[in-house]
């Protein structure tokens, strides 16, 4: 049997290598940081499905997730319309999510190594790129915290300002994740605790910035991320890539995750098959892209199109009144969106 090398230990390769150690092939994950730690990231995930769940054999590790199931939506720092999502989504922190999976992963006898960047230019047979999103022109931030105090008007808040969106949600351990995507102003600067009230100001996300006083912020939460890239799906012939590396979702989808999953579960069977030698590694990257082009292409696409719309002030304007006059074909968008 050949071991197989993931690099990356986010959702899409822990994912993986636990499907694989459970279809008993051998794993090593290298990842440059460590676990338990905080990632940049909304936690809510919308779209997964509890097949897809089970069929990577990581669904026990959701089972006490809350589940988000209404949003609101603020415009200018006013609630501008309350709906319920089409399906519910799920909410969990990253920090508990990825350390669970991290744990089954040693438990199965997976190869853990933590603290160690893989070099990039390092491939061949055997290895799978899930090291997350490719590093893109600075143009957007993104910011999370953690906060308790923090009362919700429902399960999940979606903020539109200037050249910035914001969404609150409930996550475990009884905390609300705050997290915004920002076009970057080099002219803000901060400590990285004020940074996140400097932009909400600045972006006109005043209410929010307020809340935020008023809450308690976990310091250990605080996170930031810059070079953030949503170019289309990219894929190569040399290079199997999952998750993020395929090509980044518009955060406001909260489909990132589910992707990261999905795409993990598309490649299970065909990496089993190369690792016991049943399959070239050249077919097996083969097979996955033509599964995962199918899959997410149009996904990307319509996002990366509805992108301005969230954040452009002259587009916001425009969705904000097709949206009070019901004009929007919400759940349409929501179907092909996950
Ligand atoms: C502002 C913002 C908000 C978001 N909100 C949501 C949301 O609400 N819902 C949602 O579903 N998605 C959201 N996302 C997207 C979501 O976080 C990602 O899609 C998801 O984390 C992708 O998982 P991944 O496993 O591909 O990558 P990651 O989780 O990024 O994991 C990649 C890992 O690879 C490691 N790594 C990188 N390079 C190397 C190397 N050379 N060697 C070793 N290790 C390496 C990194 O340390 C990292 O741990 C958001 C993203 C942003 C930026």
């Amino acid at each position: 049997m050949k071991n197989i090398t993931i690099i990356g230990g986010g959702l899409a390769g822990l994912s993986l290598g636990i499907s694989l150690l459970k279809r008993s092939v051998p794993v090593t994950l290298i990842e440059a940081g460590k676990f338990p730690r905080h990632k940049v990231c909304g936690e809510f995930m919308a779209g997964v499905t509890q097949d897809t769940l089970r069929e990577l054999g990581i669904a026990e590790h959701m089972k006490d997730a809350g589940m988000l199931r209404t949003t609101a939506w603020f415009y200018k720092n006013r609630l501008d319309r309350k709906e319920a999502l089409p399906r519910p989504a799920i909410a969990m922190s990253r920090y508990t999510l990825d350390n669970r999976m991290a744990g089954e992963f040693r438990q199965l006898g997976g190869d853990l190594r933590t603290g160690t960047r893989f070099p990039v230019e390092d491939n061949g047979p055997g290895k799978v790129w899930a090291s997350g999103r490719k590093k893109g022109k600075p143009i957007w931030l993104g910011l999370k915290v953690h906060c308790q105090n923090f009362p919700l008007q429902s399960d999940l808040e979606l903020h539109l300002g200037n050249y910035a969106y914001a969404g609150a949600s409930p996550v475990d351990r009884g905390r609300v994740n705050v997290c915004g995507l920002f076009r970057r102003r080099p002219e803000i600067k901060g400590e990285k605790a004020n940074l996140f009230r400097l932009y909400l100001e600045a972006c006109n996300m005043t209410s929010l910035a307020e809340r935020l006083d008023r809450a308690t912020i976990d310091p250990e939460s605080i996170s930031a991320v810059a070079g953030i890239d949503f170019t289309p799906l990219h894929l190569s012939d040399d290079r199997l890539c999952l998750g993020d590396q395929i090509g980044m979702i518009p955060p406001f989808t909260g489909n990132g995750m589910s992707i990261a999953l999905e795409s993990a579960a598309i490649a299970t069977d065909p990496v089993t098959a190369y690792a016991n030698g049943k399959e070239c590694w050249t077919v097996t990257i083969k097979t996955i892209n033509m599964r995962i082009r199918k899959r997410f292409r149009l996904r990307l696409n319509l996002s990366r199109a509805i992108h301005p719309m969230l954040y452009h002030p002259g587009c916001q304007k425009i969705l904000v009144m097709a949206n009070r006059a019901r004009l929007l074909p919400f759940q349409t968008l929501y179907n092909y969106l996950h």
